[in-house]
């Protein structure tokens, strides 16, 4: 639903979630920004993972490893070699596709001739080939002839009147078909083209290093330090969060296809008997995981990868897919990578990973489960989830659209709105105020004094904020005794309230947001 999606967009922006990196400047191409709250939720998201997957957990421990990777680990990780995906050009738009992801489409190439006009003193001349979808103008095709000429003189500010267009032929192509203006074919054969961005490193700039293309590495390349230094046994795990990198031939679909970007990995070490076992397992608990932030079960697709289309390592490959307003796509992959990576770190090292099991006398080199998830494919998730639109009709049969996003408590990036009910009285304020220094030392809060409160509601609505508390004239004992002290607590989902005594009002809220 594309609609959709262009709303999510433009709110995601609006309300400060996420920006284009350098914007100001017209923008970095699959490279994004998070503004206050979408670092908020990041923040929760990251934290949530972490409290699971480490901190409740006696197997797993973490370790936040370096984002610049010498050479010989991605060359023994096969990353130098093979890190790639297919690429064709475009002849005519110099765009640069994943050739595999290339639409198959049928429908009618026009071939032109475009020459200046002769009056400008320009004679460059050049042929152009358009595809034209089944059932489209042909008017069109001679529009886009005339952008791509433009182009092609690198001069935009041509007037398309200057541009004399021929039309010199027209042929029926199908799906696989590729067409260029000279020789009949539209984009060049495809090539790997290495996705890893590179950089020059040392004093003389003269050594490489890599942006790391997954977090995954430096778990392998450090497995035997943990191992080593935490006196734990097989089956464990080492978790990471962090950036990275890949030059993504068409990034795409807002953050879901970034060039920079955030993953949460598990490497989980085992015996060899126990790993397709494990992978289910892991399966499962990630499974669990999406449940309980708020991505629910029915919205998850899992595929179980078929023999033939796995990693040449990989014994079994879960991937976990959302159902994005976009499509149904991949927000992780939990896989049962055998013993392949410390394998080729072993080799490419030379020296021994294996592990001595003290128990069984056993030596072996451990095999790897690997849940791997993406942090920003995961916030788009759950934005996409909890983005809403709700008709409501008042008393008077008058109807009204209220956004919310309707976040878990847990993953909201604001926990709890503060409103003196009106600004210019200082009791309320006073009270407000107080409230907030409390409540901040354990949550986010935004507090907010401007224009009625049910348009302050609606702005909480918005981002997400689960409850919001008021500060009103019964607060401060005009309606008896009963009410002194009390505030309305606002709930966002059933928009209900209810009176909750200051002094209860942080436990409640701590209950509430965990
Ligand atoms: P895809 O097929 O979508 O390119 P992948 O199978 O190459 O993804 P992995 O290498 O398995 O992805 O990476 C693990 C996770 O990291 C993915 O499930 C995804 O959530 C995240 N991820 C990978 N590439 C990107 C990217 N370019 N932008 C955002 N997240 C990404």
């Amino acid at each position: 639903d594309p609609a959709r999606m262009e709303k999510i967009v433009s709110l995601c922006k609006r309300r400060g979630f996420i920006f284009q990196a350098g914007e100001l400047y017209g923008g970095l191409n699959g490279v994004w920004d998070y503004g206050p709250l979408g670092a908020e939720l990041k923040r929760n998201l990251k934290e949530y993972w972490w409290r699971k997957t480490v901190q409740e957990r006696d197997d797993v421990v973490g370790m936040d490893g370096s984002i610049l990777t010498m050479e010989q680990v991605l060359v023994s990780s096969g990353h130098v070699g093979g890190f790639s995906d297919p690429m064709s050009d475009c002849l005519l738009t110099k765009a640069r596709l994943r050739a595999d992801q290339i639409p198959e489409q049928d429908g009618t190439a026009v071939w032109f001739s475009a020459a200046s006009h002769p009056a400008s003193g320009w004679s460059v001349q050049r042929e152009f080939a358009v595809l034209v979808a089944p059932g489209a103008e042909i008017g069109s095709a001679h529009k886009t002839a005339r952008k791509y000429y433009a182009e092609f003189l690198s001069n935009k500010q041509i007037s398309p009147k200057e541009i004399e267009l021929v039309e010199e032929r027209r042929e029926e192509v199908t799906g696989t078909t590729r067409f260029n203006p000279e020789n009949g074919s539209l984009l060049t054969e495809p090539r790997q083209f290495n996705l890893m961005l590179q950089t020059n490193f040392g004093a003389t700039g003269d050594q490489i290093a890599y942006l790391r293309p997954e977090t995954a590495q430096s778990i392998f390349v450090q497995y035997k330090n943990v191992l080593d230094s935490n006196r734990i046994k097989l089956p464990f795990g080492i978790a990471q969060i962090g950036k990275s990198f890949r030059n993504e031939i068409n990034p795409r679909n807002y953050t879901f296809r970034s060039r920079e970007f955030e993953q949460m990995e598990i490497e989980y070490f085992c015996h060899p008997n126990d790993g397709m076992r494990l992978t289910d397992e892991w399966l499962e608990t990630r499974l669990c995981f999406y449940d309980e932030i708020g991505i629910p079960r029915e919205k998850l697709h899992v595929l179980d990868i078929p023999d033939g289309e796995r990693a040449f390592y990989s014994k079994k490959t879960y991937d976990i897919e959302y159902e994005f307003p976009f499509g149904v796509q991949e927000l992780e992959g939990v896989a049962y990578r055998t013993d392949y990576d410390l394998g080729v770190h072993e080799k490419g090292a030379g020296k021994s990973l294996i592990y001595f099991d003290e128990e069984t006398k056993e030596k072996f080199l451990p095999h790897v489960v690997e849940p791997s998830a993406g942090c920003d494919r995961t916030i788009l998730a759950l934005i996409c989830e909890a983005f809403d639109e709700e008709t409501l009709t008042d008393e008077k049969g008058k109807q009204d659209v209220r956004t919310v996003l309707r976040f878990k408590p847990s993953m909201a990036p604001v926990k709890v709105g503060i409103f003196p009910l009106l600004k210019k009285n200082e009791e309320q304020v006073k009270i407000a105020r107080d409230i907030q220094k409390q409540l901040q030392k354990w949550m986010t809060v935004s507090y907010d004094d401007g224009g009625a409160v049910g348009r302050r509601y609606r702005r909480q609505d918005e981002v997400g904020t689960p409850f919001c508390v008021t500060i009103d004239f019964e607060t401060l004992g005009e309606s008896g005794d009963e009410l002194k002290g009390t505030v309305t607590v606002r709930h966002r989902d059933s928009m209900e309230q209810e009176r909750i005594a200051i002094d209860a009002l942080l436990p409640w809220l701590l209950e509430r947001i965990r």
